[in-house]
């Protein structure tokens, strides 16, 4: 049964909460919706993985539906994937999986987001927590950096290989992976970064290159320790606060525009 083979495999959720897949397989439901969304600025490891595995991630699509009953299955991609939906596309041996086009912007992946386009319905229940979507087990280590930093690409690294490892993959030898030069006699080293784990919106900021990549690594993000998004990140609690009431004057636009609130769930972030 599939979802034996996904509990003994360990296979959990790659959008960043682990959920277990083998739970999912165990359903019955009317659609399987895969999210190629993929919001997080500056990543790109799912758009590389459609374009270069797209039959293998079609077969999982196909043995998900079998499992769960589904009669038809969404896929998710956003129309500046272009590459990628055409892989996807050309290695469809079904008319069961429709393919549902994404503006580009933040955040069509979002689940509530994605379910609502791809089949008019809301997900049910006044909590809009999410709920962890998706099944894909890589440990890639891949960005594109931002500001300052030039160098982006993916790797097929093992889980369990140390961040710092990943990190050192980003930057290349030589810690060439930003225009800031290193200064006279002084070549810049992975220490000298802060990473951002699987993202710079949802992700962590770490400085523990000791620890490893799991199977929820969504990409590596390595910037100078005094890039500014860094430094935003790092501020006290006390300071973001004060500088929140400072800002903010209470307009209520961000819950007005805020997407899950226009779906009409209780969200409202000016509160
Ligand atoms: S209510 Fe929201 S949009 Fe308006 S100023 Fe405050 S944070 Fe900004």
């Amino acid at each position: 049964m599939l979802s034996e083979k996904l509990r003994e495999c360990g296979v959990v959720g790659a959008g960043g909460a682990g959920f277990p897949t083998y739970v999912k397989a165990q359903s019955q439901v009317e659609y399987v919706i895969a999210n190629g969304a993929e919001c997080e600025p500056l990543i790109h490891k799912d758009a590389e993985l459609m374009e270069h595995f797209p039959a293998e991630i079609l077969a999982g699509m196909h043995a998900m539906m079998a499992a769960t009953g589904a009669k038809t299955g969404k896929f998710g991609v956003k129309s500046k994937n272009a590459d990628a939906l055409e892989a996807l596309k050309h290695n469809l041996k079904s008319d069961r999986i429709e393919f549902v086009t994404l503006g580009d912007f933040y955040p069509s992946g979002d689940e509530y987001e994605l379910v609502y386009t791809a089949t008019g319905r809301l997900i049910p229940g006044r909590d809009s927590a999410p709920g962890g979507l998706g099944g894909e087990q890589r440990g890639d280590a891949l960005q594109r950096a931002p500001g300052g930093a030039r160098r982006s690409g993916d790797a097929e690294v093992s889980l369990g290989v140390r961040r710092g490892e990943g990190a050192e993959i980003v930057l290349g030898a030589g810690g060439d992976a930003v225009s800031r030069p290193a200064g006279p006699g002084r070549r810049r080293h992975v220490d000298d970064f802060g990473v951002f784990v699987s993202g710079i919106m949802m992700g962590t900021l770490t400085f523990d290159l000791d620890d490893v990549l799991t199977k929820t690594t969504g990409g590596l993000i390595v910037i100078p320790r005094d890039h500014y998004l860094i430094t935003r990140r790092t501020r006290p609690r006390v300071e973001m606060n004060r500088i929140g009431k400072s800002a903010c004057d209470q307009c209520s636009y961000c819950t007005e525009f805020c997407p899950r609130y226009l779906l009409g769930y209780e969200v409202q972030p000016h509160k």
